[in-house]
């Protein structure tokens, strides 16, 4: 075990996201234009890469490792990748191993996984019906999803249920989608839409339904208390009387929640983004390749958690988006 990674804002750097794959099965409108350009395979860390490069994370003291994409399940091998994180379960360095996933390969995957380690796997899923589902993911398919969460569930898995909350189109949803929730036993949080790439004909304040709104509806129904409780994420969590389930709020743009980060992001080509909602990046495919040695790469990470900034600019408050990424969702992982 090398020294800690701690930012020059004394924040310690203890979870890594990473994005295994740009591809996905799906396009969903708020992520992905529907003539998606992906990147050339060859750009692509490989399988090994990966591991070498989580590898060096942990030793420097990342504990909770989510993988992302694209969709990572549609990853070639990423099993055996899985499979190969799980040692850093079992020697203890790593206290958590996850995955974010539209949930379309989970009925494949989810025994799996639970053999491997992971315990708990968020699952995106912003409506209940099956038209509005395939006009939101262009191409996915409602029951396929529904199937995969059952599947998770079955393997022992606790599932966490994201939903972006989009203006016009899963409002009259709010209490179908929490009702489920708690029936099922699903924990759920409700996100923000993100000024993320470029989407052609989508447009961002179109889509965006403040989760101020959103919480005020909600407890028109329900007695909503905050929670302390903060699971090393953005969330805000409340509590629902009534149901007793927990709902949590990701907000980037009503709230600022940078003060606490503790994270940075992979890419599949390697670069480190110690910010989602900054440009600033750094090359650790570079030194990884340069070298069989990690001593180049750890160098190249610690210089990259130096530039760590305070936060981000997002903001939409003046009608129009500000802070705007060029890059997808789907490239940093989100
Ligand atoms: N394909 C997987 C999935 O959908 O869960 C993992 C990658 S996806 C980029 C991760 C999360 O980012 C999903 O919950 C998705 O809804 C969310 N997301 C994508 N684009 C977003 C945006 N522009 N604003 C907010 N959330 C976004
Ligand atoms: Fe694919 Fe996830 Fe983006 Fe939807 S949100 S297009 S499932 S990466």
């Amino acid at each position: 075990m090398t020294a800690p990674l701690i930012d020059p804002f004394a924040r310690a750097i203890t979870y890594l996201r990473v994005s295994v794959t740009d591809r996905c099965d799906f396009r969903c409108v708020y992520c992905m234009s529907e003539h998606m350009q992906f990147l050339p395979k060859a750009d692509l860390l490989t399988l090994e890469e990966l591991d070498r490069l989580c590898s060096a994370f942990v030793e420097m003291g990342v504990e909770k490792l989510r993988i992302t994409g694209g969709e990572p399940l549609v990853r070639r091998g990423i099993m055996t990748f899985f499979r190969a994180m799980s040692r850093h379960l079992a020697s203890g360095a790593l206290k958590e191993l996850t995955l974010t996933t539209n949930g379309s390969q989970l009925a494949k995957h989810a025994a799996e996984l639970a053999d491997c380690g992971v315990r708990r796997v968020n699952v995106s899923l912003d409506t209940l019906d099956a038209d509005k589902f395939a006009r939101i993911t262009r191409w996915g398919r409602l029951p396929q999803v529904l199937d995969g969460i059952a599947a998770a569930t079955a393997a022992g898995l606790t599932v966490k249920i994201n939903v972006v909350a989009l203006k016009g189109v899963n409002e009259d949803e709010l209490f179908g989608l929490t009702r489920w929730c708690a029936d099922e036993g699903h924990d759920l949080t409700f996100i923000e839409v993100m000024p993320m790439g470029d989407l052609g004909e989508e447009d961002r304040l179109d889509q965006y339904w403040p989760l101020s709104d959103l919480r005020a509806r909600l407890a028109e129904r329900y007695t909503l208390t905050d929670l302390a409780d903060r699971t090393g994420g953005p969330a805000r969590y409340v509590r629902l009387a009534e149901t007793g389930q927990r709902i949590g709020f990701i907000t980037p743009l009503t709230h600022n929640f940078c003060e606490s980060c503790n994270r940075v992001r992979l890419t599949c080509t390697g670069e480190l983004y110690m910010c989602l909602g900054q440009e600033d990046r750094a090359d650790l495919r570079a030194p990884l390749r340069a070298s069989p040695e990690d001593a180049p790469l750890r160098s190249a990470i610690r210089a990259a958690i130096t530039r760590k900034p305070k936060g981000h600019d997002f903001d939409y408050s003046r009608q129009t988006v500000h802070g705007q990424m060029s890059r997808h969702m789907s490239h940093t992982g989100g």
